[in-house]
């Protein structure tokens, strides 16, 4: 089958394992057409643990680059960067996107304020004592990602959600507003399987979101947010049966961030073409 992974990461970001290669050869085993590393950019002072540090950049896109040409004959290996959005780094994230010919970047929300929302040691700190406070300035701040987006698609759009955390009133009007905007800037998201590995057990984004979302005229990407060479395509089947429930075709690529697609299913005359 044809099919991309866009988010896998790298042991540069210091808290996922195996080599660089052990991912290519994963996705090649998989019978993946593309895989993209899409290692943490985190600039912010206390998240330097979490994420390559700006000078491990080069030899990051150098290694990428080396294991494209390894394997070119087998999978399109492609190289880019998750960068946590954060108002104060932004222009230093943004000079650090445009030094090198990066095919993807993927914008993400990993922190509100000082907190580290999807890290289980920081649950006991959230300063939210209430879960609509939380997803309000979750959203608040997706929102001036949006705003200020210099991303090729938005990461795991509800992982607010990841602790299995939902608040009474579904948010629909702040969600709907978000989307807006998303869609006003013709922003990709990615349909990212790690959910199901988390407490939440679902995909992000859940189906109603994603039914929203496709609504608004939206279009997705893949990824399986590995942080090991396994989790490469993890439980692509469900996210898969998903999106064709809610209505997706195909699916965005990117190469030197300029947008192409795939589709979802190849059509059998296609099939029965590339076989004879
Ligand atoms: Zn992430
Ligand atoms: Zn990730």
């Amino acid at each position: 089958m044809c099919l991309i992974d866009y988010h896998v990461h790298t042991p540069l970001c210091n808290h996922a394992r195996g080599e660089m290669e052990a991912y290519v050869k994963q996705a090649i085993e998989l019978g993946l057409r593309e895989i993209c590393f899409l290692d943490h950019l985190t600039l912010r002072p206390d998240g330097g643990a979490l994420s390559m540090s700006p000078q491990e950049v080069p030899l990051y896109y150098q290694a990428a680059r080396k294991l494209a040409k390894r394997y070119e004959t087998r999978i399109l290996v492609k190289v880019g960067l998750e960068v946590d959005f954060d108002l104060d780094t932004m222009d230093h994230a943004r000079d650090i996107v445009n030094s090198h010919a990066f095919d993807a970047i993927g914008g993400s929300v990993h922190f509100l304020g000082h907190w580290n929302m999807v890290s289980h040691r920081g649950r006991d700190n959230c300063p939210y004592s209430d879960c609509q406070d939380m997803f309000a300035a979750y959203l608040d701040h997706v929102e001036s990602m949006v705003d200020h987006s210099f991303f090729d698609f938005l990461c795991h759009l509800d992982v607010v959600g990841k602790f299995g955390d939902r608040p009474g009133d579904p948010m629909e009007e702040h969600w709907n507003r978000v989307i807006e905007k998303i869609a006003a800037k013709g922003l990709v998201v990615e349909v990212n399987t790690s959910g199901l590995r988390h407490p939440s057990g679902v995909i992000y984004p859940e189906p109603w979101l994603l039914q929203k979302l496709h609504k608004a005229g939206i279009r997705i990407i893949l990824g399986s947010d590995a942080h090991s060479p396994e989790q490469v395509g993890k439980d692509f089947d469900k996210a898969l049966d998903l999106v064709r429930k809610v209505g997706y075709e195909r699916l965005v690529t990117f190469s030197k961030r300029q947008r192409g697609s795939i589709s979802i299913d190849p059509s059998p005359l296609r099939l029965a073409s590339g076989k004879a």
